[in-house]
């Protein structure tokens, strides 16, 4: 049986540069040119004020786990030998929230208000997935 391909972001005109950034080392988000809003995920519409128009600003990567589940049965073949893991949702230090696998992260490690920190885990086509992990200066 052969191992089972890991889904693989789609880089779209809009998300094609948070895309070209990770595989850089690098987070961002949209921030709003009219009222300076930072946004993520990448929308073409501001939702506080409607504006159309964004530059890319670059993040800490710092942030702290605000929720979490502990996955038992896998979405996806890929997966399937890695349950149970965890996903989390990180607040990040900008107020923005994101979805990340925590694959250094057992169940049992796994607590809300965790500091944990991006690394950037490269594929093999020029695409590098930002991934979440507990923040260095917290692990000894
Ligand atoms: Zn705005």
């Amino acid at each position: 049986m052969t191992t089972p391909t890991r889904p693989r972001p789609k880089p779209t005109p809009l998300t094609e540069p948070f895309w070209r950034a990770a595989a850089e080392g690098r987070l961002v988000a949209q921030r709003c040119r009219g009222c300076n809003t930072l946004r993520h995920y990448p929308r073409p519409m501001c939702p506080e004020c409607h504006d159309m128009r964004w530059d890319w600003s670059e993040l800490s990567g710092r942030g702290e786990i605000h929720s979490y589940v502990v996955t038992h049965r896998a979405f996806h073949p890929f997966w399937a030998d890695r349950i149970p893991y965890v996903v989390a949702t990180i607040e990040l230090e900008e107020g923005l929230r994101m979805v990340s696998e925590m694959p250094e992260l057992t169940p049992d490690e796994v607590a809300i208000g965790l500091p944990v920190e991006v690394r950037f885990e490269p594929l093999d086509d020029g695409i590098a997935l930002p991934v979440f992990r507990l923040s260095k200066s917290r692990r000894g």
